[in-house]
């Protein structure tokens, strides 16, 4: 059999690892062909080393030389930057994952698809931002994108020889993160430390903070109505706090199915990987009568902010989303930093969303590369002026020091 090429971006996060982990247990099957990694030099070339990568990119060009000097003595290329990125992730390949952190993974997403490959999509951030590019782009090439969120891998199981135009509504689970049971007075108070902590899923720390302000879920709401093409209104969330049932589809006649699995992502990662094969995959089984009980309720709009500004992008349409995002990730950098507080994130988003909803100009304009990474950039600025500004703060000025 004749190994199949696959590259991971994002190689050394908690996706990324967990991505390796299957390759690891089917080593013969797969060929890797980039790595790439950020800070995390010493991971990324061990990876690099152990599966014998023919180029490993480290995204920040400062660490070049660290890379350089942490793969000596093996054959893999070391390469750096944002340019290294999209060339790394333009090698051809069967299957590319795309599994960076934020804006960053859009160009190498884009490149990828451009040559045609495969691309398991972890990186939602990149779908809420430029879903229609993304989509386009892989149309246009003859590629494919699978879901590995795995709200959106469960929806598209659940689709799986069925006809999309008798779906009535999708239902989207949400844990309802670290916070869902402290009083709401208390949220404002809330630290990184605390908001890091998942109840189920052991994920990066930013999505982790982004599951418990429910930013996840938000980018989520996006990243179902562009994937699959679905209107806002038929897209539902439920807060389900044993994250066993991961998705459900409604059809028109009155079925759901229900997604159900064990809270690991290697369930997602593996069924992007051998799709559209099932393979023996090495996640625990549900003991449903142990679990005994399962819970749904609807999230609180006053607890989860965040949910509504989700719809507010879709109604704006155009470039949104690419605000919300932007806004979104600036303003998440800021409540790590300690510079603002956990409640003010969904105040700084909102007030910039409202801000680019008053002169639609930029939202409107055309959905290209070029002026999504202008508009994300113009969110993050105009995050930044409320910030540092008087105007949002003004609850987290002071709090963490
Ligand atoms: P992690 O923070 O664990 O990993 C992020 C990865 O991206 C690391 O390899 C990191 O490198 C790299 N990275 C960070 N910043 C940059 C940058 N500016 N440019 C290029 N690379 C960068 O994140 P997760 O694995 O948790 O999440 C990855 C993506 O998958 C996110 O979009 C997330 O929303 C999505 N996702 C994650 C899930 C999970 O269970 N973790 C579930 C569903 C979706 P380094 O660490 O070396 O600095
Ligand atoms: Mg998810």
């Amino acid at each position: 059999m004749v190994p199949r090429r696959v590259s991971i971006f994002g190689a050394t996060g908690s996706i990324g690892q967990n991505t390796l982990d299957l390759i690891r247990r089917d080593r013969e099957a797969f060929r890797v062909v980039a790595l790439s990694g950020g800070q995390n030099i010493a991971q990324l070339a061990a990876d690099a080393h152990e599966f014998g990568a023919e180029v490993a990119v480290t995204a920040d060009p400062a660490r070049l030389d660290d890379l350089r000097a942490a793969l000596t003595g093996s054959s893999t290329e070391a390469a750096a930057g944002a340019e290294a990125l999209a060339e790394a992730a333009s090698r051809p390949a069967d299957w590319i994952m795309s599994a960076i952190v934020g804006i960053a993974g859009l160009v190498p997403g884009l490149a990828a698809l451009a040559h045609g490959s495969t691309l398991a999509l972890a990186n939602k951030e990149s779908l809420v931002a430029a879903g229609p590019l993304l989509m386009e782009t892989a149309q246009r090439h003859g590629a494919r994108i699978l879901p590995v969120d795995s709200e959106h891998s469960a929806v598209f199981q659940a689709l799986q020889g069925e006809d999309i135009g008798t779906v009535e509504r999708v239902v989207i689970t949400a844990s309802g993160g670290a916070f869902r049971d402290w009083p709401l007075a208390a949220l404002a108070r809330a630290t990184p430390e605390q908001a890091a902590t998942h109840p189920n899923w052991n994920m990066g720390q930013r999505i982790t903070i982004d599951s418990a302000s429910m930013f996840n879920k938000a980018l989520e709401i996006i990243e179902t109505h562009e994937f699959f093409a679905l209107a806002p209104d038929r897209i539902e969330v439920l807060v389900h706090p044993q994250s066993l049932v991961h998705a459900l589809v409604g059809f028109r006649d009155g079925a759901m199915m229900a997604h159900m699995g064990a809270p690991d992502m290697r369930h997602a990662i593996g069924y992007a990987l051998y799709w559209p094969e099932r393979r023996m995959l090495p996640v625990a089984r549900l003991d449903l009568a142990a679990v005994g009980t399962l819970e749904f309720s609807t999230p609180d709009p006053e607890r989860y902010p965040a949910l509504g500004l989700a719809r507010e992008a879709m109604r704006l349409g155009g470039l949104a989303g690419a605000v919300l995002n932007g806004a979104k990730e600036h303003a998440l950098t800021a409540f790590i930093e300690g510079r603002i507080g956990f409640t003010d994130m969904a105040g700084i988003v909102a007030e910039v969303l409202e801000a680019f909803g008053r002169t639609p100009g930029h939202i409107n304009a055309a959905m290209t590369l070029d002026n999504i990474t202008t508009i994300d950039r113009m969110a993050r600025d105009a995050a930044e002026r409320l910030i540092a500004g008087a105007g949002v703060g003004r609850q987290g000025a002071g709090r963490q020091g």
